[in-house]
């Protein structure tokens, strides 16, 4: 049995918002027991929370955004992904803007900050989905694929890019892979297609700091690779971040191919409409009774059958 866990702390991060170049803070904030991962927006009158759950989703076009009303809050997953990664059950993250601020492209600023605010357990058992039977969604050459197992997850991705090609990688989802093998990875682009953004508008804030950019044969980031896998170890922190939306840890194995955080979120809405592919697991000493004020019952009561 392993106890829910918050932050020991609040913690803030100041940066730039992707999308709009701006400037973006955020402020994470202890939360209580069962209350899940949720954003608030107190810039906007009336303030505005949202839960991060799958039904929540606004937009999956080169990043995941949640959104209730008029609010949003966009480029959540590399966060999501942090948190998930190093065991933070219950948050409350504020954001001053709609964008979370995009760091370096990676998870490892999340990950290192929150860690060094440490880590606080609550008085009551985590809860998981466990995947009981093998479920597999496929659209074209995309395609996830759940089975039971030891919480695992493995990508491929095919790029007719001389640095990429085919990739594949694969991790145990534990804290000390994540933050090692998982986190540092960042965010790519084609120089084409950010110049391409940028003439409509998009990926304002995106620069050689926070994005690795591909030319048509290498990478213009002064730096150079992290890993020489940095690009598919990205998709996995991408698919984590929006497999968070789950609201609770999956228990099993994960496998994509050609993945995008679009698909990820069309295969998690699939996954939950197969009631006998995963099971909800609350522990024995708990109550078993769902209570009201567990953020992430409704996404999947409200799921067809
Ligand atoms: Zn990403």
């Amino acid at each position: 049995m392993v106890w829910q866990k918050t932050l020991a702390r609040p913690v803030t991060f100041t940066g730039i918002g992707l999308h709009q170049g701006r400037p973006a803070t955020m402020t994470i904030f202890p939360a209580a027991v069962d209350t899940g991962i949720s954003f608030v927006r107190e810039d906007l009158t009336p303030r505005c929370q949202v839960s991060a759950l799958y039904d929540k989703v606004r937009d999956t076009s080169r990043a995941t955004t949640l959104g209730d009303g008029s609010a949003v809050f966009s480029t959540v997953e590399h966060l999501l992904a942090a948190l998930r990664g190093i065991g933070v059950d219950n948050a409350l993250i504020q954001l001053e803007g709609p964008e979370v601020p995009i760091m370096d492209g990676s998870a490892a600023p999340f990950t290192e900050l929150l860690l060094e605010a440490g880590l606080r357990p609550l008085a009551a058992p985590r809860a998981y989905i466990v995947v009981q039977r093998s479920f597999e969604y496929r659209e074209g050459d995309q395609w996830m694929r759940v089975t039971p197992g030891q919480p695992r997850i493995s990508y491929t991705i095919d790029f007719p890019h001389p640095l990429i090609r085919r990739q594949r990688y694969s991790v145990t989802l534990d804290t000390v892979s994540f933050r090692r093998e998982i986190a540092p990875a960042r965010t790519f682009g084609f120089l084409k297609e950010v110049e391409y953004l940028k003439s409509q508008g998009l990926a304002l804030g995106g620069s050689l700091e926070n994005a690795l950019v591909l030319s048509d044969d290498g990478v213009l980031n002064p730096g150079g690779l992290r890993f020489p896998e940095e690009f598919v170890r990205h998709k996995i922190l991408d698919a984590m971040g929006d497999l968070a939306l789950l609201g609770m840890p999956l228990l099993g194995r994960v496998e994509v191919g050609r993945g995008s955080h679009d698909f990820h979120l069309k295969f998690i809405r699939q996954l939950m409409c197969r009631k006998g592919a995963w099971r909800l697991w609350v522990p024995p000493t708990y109550n078993r009774e769902p209570r009201r004020s567990w953020s992430f019952t409704p996404a999947w009561e409200g799921a067809p059958a």
